[in-house]
């Protein structure tokens, strides 16, 4: 991609000021896609200055206006699909079909959810007092995405910031560089006026680092782990910037002996594996009624042992690699804890598969004898490793179910509709998928506790980019 290594500031791609930069490689096969560079300090007060200055006038556009923007930037969008799905499929090594149907995707679903929700989006209200609230765009923003559903964050964020009529910095994981890159050309082409949209590449520690204390950055949008939110909460603190988080999960799948066993382990094991793993709201804990505990083991394996584990390039369902060696390492250490203190392995295991030696490739693995208080039950480990651990009645499932430090997602497998309410009421979690019930665009989504703060999607997903201001006397 010609425009690796530069950033987009104020309209325009322009050499950065730092000299560093860093090898962008494909975690299938190693390939370098590309240096990526590693911004500074000063590349980041460019952007914000830009961003300042972009808002004085961006700020004031109407409704209106930014709708009209949203519907070029879906026409823009969807001439890059492909762009975007093969690019996500080189450098963190989403399989195609997938990279397609549910990665590259998002950034459409989230647009058109964003722009149902800026039609509904009441600017002006009237109080029963008399007072008028108004809501108005809070400034300038900073938005830092993770590399594991690269488009899907950045969607959620920059939309959300245009549509609402703020100006942004995005810094995207240093990792997944080109999706972002493509999807600032697409801003581009769309038509943003300079500065309206920003991008710097770079580390967490500088880059991130630098936006989160800057002055002039009024919101701080922040996605990726729990260490990294709290070091962006803590270093937005002196200039009081808004906040808010979608951090880390360790999400708890209750099954109740009733549900529909065959179907919804099979579910339960996928979901857990899809995008090799790597999703923050993966159901990682298998929380099983001891009555049927035998026989989950027994599907759960049959599930994990038919999964196929293959090139990203290939078309169809299968898994491929972890996003890069770092990944790799961690999920192997976090096997190898679970060996140590006792777990037993039901399929998988430490190495890698037969014949894909040359990527970063792991085997679907799952644990059994293993209880709630061991660290692979309390991790995030950010592979395709599942434990499965027996309770004995709802309230024990209760119980273990929100005994994590995360609050991301829960799921719930019952034929009982009563007590699938009932038990969804008592679990500290932003999202309860019952029976395999997805997310839909537009639906608030994020986490209690220190899986985050805000919600991201639809109206709430505006309402965070949004001040209020009240009048009195009008
Ligand atoms: P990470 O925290 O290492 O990095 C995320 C982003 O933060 C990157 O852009 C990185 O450069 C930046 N960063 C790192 N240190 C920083 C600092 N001190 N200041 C500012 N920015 C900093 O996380 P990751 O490994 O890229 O992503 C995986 C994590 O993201 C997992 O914990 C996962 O659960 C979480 N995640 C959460 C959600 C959600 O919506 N809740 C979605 C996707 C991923």
């Amino acid at each position: 991609m010609e425009n690796l290594e530069k950033f987009y500031i104020n309209g325009h791609w322009v050499t950065p000021d730092s000299k560093k930069n860093m090898p962008v490689l494909n975690p299938s096969n190693q390939e370098e896609l590309g240096k990526v560079s590693l911004g500074n300090e000063k590349d980041v007060n460019v952007a914000v200055e830009a961003a300042k200055r972009a808002f004085e006038t961006y700020s004031k556009t109407t409704k209106k206006d930014r709708l009209a923007l949203l519907k070029e930037l879906k026409f823009v969008t969807e001439k890059r699909f492909e762009d975007l799905a093969q690019a996500m499929r080189q450098e963190m090594g989403a399989p195609i079909s997938m990279a397609r149907s549910a990665q590259a995707d998002a950034a459409i679903g989230h647009l058109d959810s964003f722009i149902d929700a800026l039609n509904e989006l009441e600017e002006r209200t009237k109080l029963i007092n008399g007072d008028i609230l108004l809501k108005e765009p809070i400034g300038v923003c900073g938005l830092i995405t993770p590399w594991n559903w690269p488009i899907n964050q950045i969607a959620l964020k920059v939309i959300p910031a245009l549509a609402t009529g703020c100006t942004c910095i995005l810094k995207p994981s240093e990792h997944t560089p080109v999706s972002a890159m493509i999807y600032a050309e697409v801003i581009e082409e769309a038509g943003y006026p300079a500065g309206v949209f920003n991008l710097v590449n770079g580390v967490g520690d500088v880059v991130g680092t630098a936006m989160s204390k800057h002055k002039d950055i009024d919101m701080m949008s922040f996605t990726g782990s729990t260490r990294a939110g709290i070091l962006v909460t803590k270093d937005s603190a002196e200039t009081i910037k808004r906040v808010t988080l979608e951090l880390g999960g360790k999400s708890p799948n209750i099954v109740f002996s009733d549900a529909n066993l065959e179907r919804d382990i099979e579910y339960s094991v996928k979901e857990c594996m899809l995008n090799t793993g790597q999703s923050c709201d993966a159901p990682t804990r298998l929380l099983v009624e001891s009555s049927c505990y035998e026989e989950v083991l027994k599907i759960a394996k049959k599930v994990a042992e038919e999964i196929t584990i293959d090139d990203p390039e290939k078309e169809g369902d299968h898994i491929g690699p972890l996003f890069d060696k770092i990944q790799f390492d961690r999920v192997q250490n976090m096997i190898d804890v679970g060996i140590k203190e006792g777990a037993s392995v039901l399929t998988g295991g430490l190495g890698k598969p037969q014949g894909l030696e040359d990527g970063w490739f792991v085997k679907p693995t799952i644990f059994y004898n293993v209880t709630n208080n061991m660290r692979v039950a309390q991790e995030e480990i950010f592979g395709p490793v599942l434990v499965i651990i027996p309770f004995e009645n709802e309230s024990d499932a209760v119980s273990k179910a929100n005994d994590t430090p995360y609050g991301l997602a829960a799921y719930l497998q019952t034929a009982d509709m009563e007590r699938a309410e009932r038990v969804s009421s008592q679990l500290r979690a932003g999202a309860v998928h019952i029976n395999g019930g997805g997310y839909n665009y537009g639906t608030p989504f994020g986490g209690y506790k220190q899986s985050g703060n805000g919600r991201e999607g639809g109206i709430m997903g505006l309402e965070d980019y949004l001040e209020t201001k009240s009048l009195h006397g009008i």
